[in-house]
């Protein structure tokens, strides 16, 4: 595992949807290598672990805040980028926060489609916009991170409504990148593949299972479900110098599942 601790010390990473899942490892991960951490979140309170993330980190003697965040309201979102700027502001924002409504087509009401595309699509664009904001004021050629999927590529059965949010990821990410390289600023997304954790209620228990039989469409090539820590890996190197040629990407953690 590459060492990140030098490229961000002193750095301030905001996380939306950082309580739990993989949120909860990118930031753990970014605090181990030396940033502040804003824990953007509707909820205070993990569904997977029994201390909340910022306190987590500030026991492991790290600097850490939590601020309560709903990304599908753009006033907050702007309020966690003003609240960064305590610190010095926004050097990596990563727009992971997000929720799954399954159902057919026929399934879905107008307000579970309005929800969905709020928090997943509208809060990754305003978290994108507020964030690169913020970096040009600063005048900083800062990192920006958004939680694609395997869904902004491939169709689901019963996922139409969530899988045409992960979609609009990829081009607000695409579309940014375009727009912010003039700022030196780099947009990029994580296309996760199946992850195990509470996501989806009791996922996280069946998906190590599920993961290497045919019990999903097809089984992931690598025989295992994705850990939170994949993809926080994935964040890190994104956002780090090593990355400083690469934008408008989506890059594929997901056990080779689309190569198949
Ligand atoms: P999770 O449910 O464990 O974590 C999601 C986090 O987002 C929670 O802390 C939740 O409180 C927060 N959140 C939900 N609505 C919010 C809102 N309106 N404002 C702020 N925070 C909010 O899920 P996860 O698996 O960690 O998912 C994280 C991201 O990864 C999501 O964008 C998801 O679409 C994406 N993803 C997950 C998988 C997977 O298999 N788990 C696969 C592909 C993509």
């Amino acid at each position: 595992m590459p060492d990140y601790s030098s490229d961000f010390d002193g750095d301030t990473v905001v996380v939306t949807g950082a309580t739990s899942g993989i949120g909860r490892a990118i930031a753990i991960r970014f605090a181990e290598a030396g940033a502040t951490v804003l824990i953007a979140d509707i909820e205070s309170e993990p569904k997977d672990a029994d201390v909340p993330t910022a306190e987590y980190i500030r026991d492991q003697g790290g600097t850490a805040e939590f601020v309560q965040t709903d990304v599908s309201d753009a006033d907050d979102i702007r309020a966690v980028v003003e609240k960064a700027r305590e610190y010095g502001g926004v050097d990596v924002m990563v727009n992971n926060a997000g929720l799954f409504i399954g159902g057919s087509l026929f399934d879905i009401s107008e307000e579970e489609f309005e929800q969905i595309h709020e928090v997943n699509a509208k809060g990754v664009f305003f978290g994108c916009q507020a964030a690169a904001e913020d970096m040009i004021d600063r005048g900083v050629e800062g990192s920006i991170v958004n939680m694609a999927s395997i869904s902004s590529f491939v169709a689901q059965r019963d996922q139409i409504q969530y899988d045409s949010t992960k979609a609009a990821v990829k081009m607000i990410t695409r579309g940014a990148a375009l727009e912010l390289a003039d700022h030196d600023i780099r947009v990029n997304a994580i296309g996760p593949g199946q992850i195990a954790t509470e996501f989806i209620d009791g996922w996280s228990e069946e998906a190590p299972e599920k993961a290497s039989t045919d019990g999903l469409i097809k089984p992931v090539p690598a025989g295992r479900a994705g850990t939170p820590d994949d993809i926080a890996g994935a964040a890190l190197y994104l956002a780090s110098d090593d990355a400083d040629y690469v934008t408008g990407e989506v890059l594929m953690v997901d056990g080779g599942w689309l190569t198949i």
